[in-house]
């Protein structure tokens, strides 16, 4: 367990059928400083080796110090999170520093960013997003799911496309058709964002398939590897 220190969970919020919010404090009250879009390693010291840990982005909006957020999904099959969904506030858990070279990248001019992500992939975008609309960027996230319900942080990415106009939240459905939301996978949105741009930020976030489609489609668009950055989840 490398640089990992005690932290209690003060709140958890249920925010979609199989997802959870975790806030957590250091048990020490010392500030939790990070870079929007790093992840923190989660420990359970008692599993097996190869269950000791896993990865969470931290799902913070800003650099608040006194808690992060942590906004995990529930895999029934899985051997880490069936363990954490059974805690409750005031458990004490080992939690690594931040860290993580998916961070959002300085700018010199504003710059078009598109942020593409499925599910839970959405944690980092929270603070990302943050920063690039601080920066004056016209911001596009591009947000699929398979449901309705599985949209997390809904009512949060609708209240900033209302207060900012840098910002269009485009929310893409696979499995269900519904009035304000595109249907079928996220390829043709982010696509049609970056039709005819040469100079644009790409970040992507999620599970290995969804990152490995947007990887070869920005390729094609001609995009390079300075101008796109990855997160995947497995
Ligand atoms: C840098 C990083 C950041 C991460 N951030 C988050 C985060 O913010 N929120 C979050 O929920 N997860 C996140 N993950 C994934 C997380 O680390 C675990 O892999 C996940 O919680 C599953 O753990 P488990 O022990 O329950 O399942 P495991 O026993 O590890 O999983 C079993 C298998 O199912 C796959 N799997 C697990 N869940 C899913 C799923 N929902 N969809 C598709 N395949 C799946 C795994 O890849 C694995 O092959 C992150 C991973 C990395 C590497």
């Amino acid at each position: 367990m490398q640089n990992a220190f005690p932290h209690i969970i003060t709140q958890i919020v249920s925010e979609s059928p199989r997802v959870k919010r975790f806030f957590l404090k250091r048990k020490d009250e010392k500030p939790i400083t990070f870079l929007s879009g790093q992840f923190v390693m989660v420990y359970n010291e008692f599993f097996n080796l190869d269950q000791q840990s896993r990865s969470y982005s931290i799902a913070s909006v800003s650099n608040t110090p006194e808690e992060i957020e942590l906004c995990i999904v529930l895999n029934e099959t899985g051997k880490f999170t069936p363990w954490l969904f059974s805690l409750e506030i005031g458990h004490e858990l080992m939690v690594s520093e931040p860290q993580g070279g998916f961070v959002f990248r300085g700018i010199e001019e504003p710059i078009k960013h598109v942020f593409v992500c499925t599910g839970t992939g959405i944690a980092p975008f929270r603070s990302m997003i943050h920063d690039s609309l601080m920066q004056g960027c016209e911001t596009v996230l591009v947000f699929g799911n398979r449901w309705k319900e599985d949209v997390l942080y809904w009512d949060h990415w609708n209240t900033l496309q209302e207060n900012n106009l840098l910002f269009r939240f485009i929310p893409v459905l696979s499995r269900e058709e519904v009035p304000q939301f595109k249907t079928g996978y996220v390829h043709p949105y982010y696509t049609r964002e970056l039709k005819d741009l040469n100079d644009a930020r790409i970040y992507v976030c999620g599970w290995k398939e969804m990152c490995n489609q947007t990887r070869d489609r920005l390729k094609e668009l001609g995009f390079n590897r300075r101008q796109y950055f990855f997160e995947q989840y497995d």
